[in-house]
């Protein structure tokens, strides 16, 4: 028996990358999957065959996340068609390497609303259902940048942070009621997110990390797939972080 048999779980930025992986992973521990990404519907066509081929029912519900009517509709097709939702994972996210003096009041509005105010809206739709249920899990992606900064990457590492706080103060708030909300924070990872602008660039942080090499997509999902389970049950709050030793904390 898989370690989500029988649930239905949300992903958002599921179409590809890490997400896709964790729509996979949880498919193929028996959980029925909806994928909301901001992507054309054709887009998320391999995705949704990895859960038809595990067996399980998926559901593709464009969304942008950052958009309160938005998210307010997928919430309400997923309860449709599923009846319920058990799991929510926030991995929708955005990154752009900017220097601060040269950024663009726009860029910072649009990362922080994406990777910050996305998560909060995704968790504000959700959350009535899981407590009215007493029960759910959410696992929100943040990033290590959001534990310890890079330079040109301050409108992203502030809204990791800011996932990580957030984690901690609804994990707080609800944990007795019986959602347990916790974070991953993945370190660099081979997706395609990170705009390196050389193989030079690419070595030098390569070597940077204890591990010397960047984590695959594979690397993160089992850690959501933890986190979602009963496995897990005693975890609240906590930021895990798949992240090669680049952070020890
Ligand atoms: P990716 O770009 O491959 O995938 C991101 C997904 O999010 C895409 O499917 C994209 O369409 C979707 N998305 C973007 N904006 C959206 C919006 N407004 N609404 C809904 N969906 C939207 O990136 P990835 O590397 O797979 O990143 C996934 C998550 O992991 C992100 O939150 C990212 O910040 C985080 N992360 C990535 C790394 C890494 O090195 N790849 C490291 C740490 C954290």
């Amino acid at each position: 028996m898989g370690k989500l048999e029988g649930k239905a779980a949300v992903v958002t930025g599921g179409a590809r990358g890490i997400g896709r992986e964790i729509v996979a992973a949880f498919a193929a521990e028996g959980a029925d999957v909806a994928v909301a990404d901001v992507l054309p519907k054709g887009e998320a066509a391999p995705v949704l065959a990895d859960v038809e081929r595990a067996g399980r029912r998926g559901l593709y519900v464009r969304t942008d996340v950052s958009r309160e009517d938005e998210v307010r509709s997928m919430v309400d097709a997923v309860l449709e068609t599923f009846g319920r939702i058990d799991v929510l994972v926030n991995n929708a996210g955005v990154l752009s390497l900017v220097p601060l003096e040269e950024m663009p009041v726009e860029e910072w509005d649009r990362v922080l609303s994406i990777n910050l105010r996305g998560t909060f809206l995704c968790c504000r739709f959700v959350l009535p259902h899981m407590l009215g249920r007493g029960e759910g899990r959410i696992v929100n992606v943040a990033s290590q940048l959001g534990q310890i900064g890079a330079p040109e990457l301050a409108h992203y590492s502030a809204s990791k942070g800011g996932v990580i706080a957030f984690t901690k103060a609804l994990a707080r708030e609800v944990a007795a009621r019986g959602v347990l909300v916790n974070a991953v924070a993945p370190g660099p990872i081979s997706t395609g997110i990170m705009p390196l602008q050389s193989d030079g660039q690419e070595e030098a942080l390569k070597n940077s990390l204890p591990i010397k090499r960047f984590g695959e997509v594979g690397e993160v999902a089992p850690t959501v797939v933890f986190l979602a389970s009963a496995d897990a049950s005693y975890y609240v709050g906590q930021t895990l972080g798949p992240n090669g030793g680049d952070v020890m904390l």
